[in-house]
C-alpha cells in the first residue's frame, strides 16, 4: 500500500468529466513503481487507454506534455505541482503527499532553535500539507512562525531553482521540512540567514553550514578552473520548463567580449557521456536545471558551472556575493 496520496478516485473523476479516451501517466522516478496499479485501476474503472511516460521526469519543467500531444485527452502528472508555464495538452497535476507525522523531527529541530524567536517555515511540494501542523507546534512553543508565497510557487513552497519564498523574509532562522540537503543550501546561500533541517523521514534535526561549507569549497574550486578556460559550451535545454536560450546568448556574448569562444549545444538530457564528442572545450554552463552543476559536478571531468558562477569567473560578480542559480518561471521561454 502506497504511503503517497497519489488520489486516484480524483483523476477517475476528471476523466469522466472531460470524457477522456485516452490517459498519459507520468511519475518522477520514486513513484514510477506504482505506474503499473494506477494504470489498471483506470483502464478497470473508466475504459480509458494509459500510456505511461518512461522517461525521466525532474520536476514539472519537465512535462511530457508535447511528446503526448495528439495521443492523449489528458496527462496525468505525478510529484510535483504546476508552474506557470503553458502546457500542450489537458493536464491535471497530483502532488503525490507523503503521509508521515511531522511534529517528532520538529521537536528534534526544537535544540537547534532554542536561540531563535522568529522562525521562517518552509519545505517541498510533498510536505506542504504538513506545514500547518508543524507551525501550530512551533507557535504553542512560543514561536513566531512565518511563510510567504513565492513567484510561481505556493506559500513556503520553494523549488531547487527558486528561493522566492525565502527572499527578504524578517525571520531570524529558517527551518527546512524535508530529508535532502540542496534546497536548505539554496536557502542558506539566498538568506545568509541560520537554517535548520527537520528531517521527518528520520525523526533527527540538523544544520546546514557543514555541507554549506563542503559544496562551496567544490564550487570555488571549480570556478578556479574555469578561469583558465579559453573554450565554453553553453548547455541549453529543450525541456520546456528549463529553456533559457536568452540567457544562453547574453552568455554567449559575454564571453566573446573576454576575447574567448561560446558554442551553444542543445540537449534533452545532460549526461556525462552525452558531452563526450565536446571534450575540445574547456568548461560548460548549464542553462537548464541549476541542480545539475551542483548535484552532479563529481560525474563531469571538465567544470560545469552555473551563470551565476560565468559571472565570478568573468570578475563582474564577487565571490563574497555567491548564490545557487534560480528560474524564476516568468519570462522563462524567451
Ligand atoms: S529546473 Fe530543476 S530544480 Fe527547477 S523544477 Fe525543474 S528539476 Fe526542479
Amino acid at each position: 500500500m502506497s504511503k503517497y496520496q497519489l488520489k486516484v478516485n480524483n483523476i477517475i473523476e476528471e476523466i469522466k468529466n472531460i470524457n477522456a479516451h485516452s490517459v498519459g501517466l507520468q511519475f518522477p522516478e520514486g513513484l514510477k513503481v506504482y505506474a503499473t496499479s494506477v494504470a489498471r485501476r483506470i483502464e478497470d474503472e473508466t475504459g480509458a487507454d494509459v500510456i505511461i511516460s518512461g522517461d525521466p521526469s525532474f520536476g514539472a519543467c519537465d512535462v511530457s506534455d508535447a511528446s503526448m500531444k495528439g495521443m492523449v485527452d489528458l496527462l496525468v502528472h505525478f510529484g510535483h505541482s504546476p508552474l506557470p508555464l503553458e502546457y500542450d495538452v489537458h493536464m491535471l497535476f497530483v502532488e503525490a503527499q507523503f503521509q508521515l507525522d511531522v511534529i517528532p523531527a520538529i521537536k528534534e529541530a526544537l535544540n537547534l532553535l532554542e536561540n531563535y524567536k522568529i522562525i521562517g517555515l518552509v519545505t517541498t511540494t510533498q510536505h506542504l500539507h504538513i506545514l500547518e501542523e508543524a507551525a501550530d507546534f512551533l507557535e504553542h512553543e512560543g514561536k513566531t512562525v512565518i511563510m510567504k508565497q513565492g513567484q510561481g510557487t505556493r506559500k513556503a513552497q520553494v523549488l531547487g531553482c527558486n528561493f522566492s519564498a525565502v527572499e527578504e523574509l524578517p525571520v531570524d532562522v529558517f527551518l527546512y521540512v524535508g530529508s535532502g540537503n540542496f534546497h536548505p543550501l539554496g536557502i542558506k546561500l539566498s538568506t545568509h540567514k541560520p537554517v535548520i533541517i527537520a528531517d521527518p523521514y528520520r525523526n533527527e534535526a540538523r544544520n546546514i553550514d557543514k555541507f554549506a561549507d563542503r559544496i562551496l569549497r567544490i564550487r570555488f574550486a571549480r570556478i578556479t578552473k574555469a578561469r583558465e578556460a579559453k573554450r565554453f559550451g553553453i548547455i541549453v535545454s529543450s525541456k520546456k520548463g528549463q529553456l533559457r536560450m536568452e540567457l544562453a546568448k547574453n552568455l554567449k556574448s559575454m564571453i566573446h567580449k573576454e576575447g574567448k569562444e561560446a558554442y551553444i549545444i542543445l540537449m534533452d538530457h545532460i549526461s556525462p557521456e552525452l558531452l563526450i564528442p565536446f571534450m575540445d572545450l574547456d568548461a560548460f554552463l548549464v542553462t537548464a536545471c541549476p541542480r545539475i552543476a551542483i548535484d552532479d559536478a563529481n560525474m563531469y571531468k571538465k567544470p560545469l558551472l552555473t551563470p551565476e558562477e560565468l559571472l565570478i569567473v568573468l570578475d563582474t560578480k564577487r565571490w563574497e556575493d555567491y548564490k545557487l542559480d534560480e528560474i524564476k518561471y516568468v519570462k522563462i521561454n524567451q
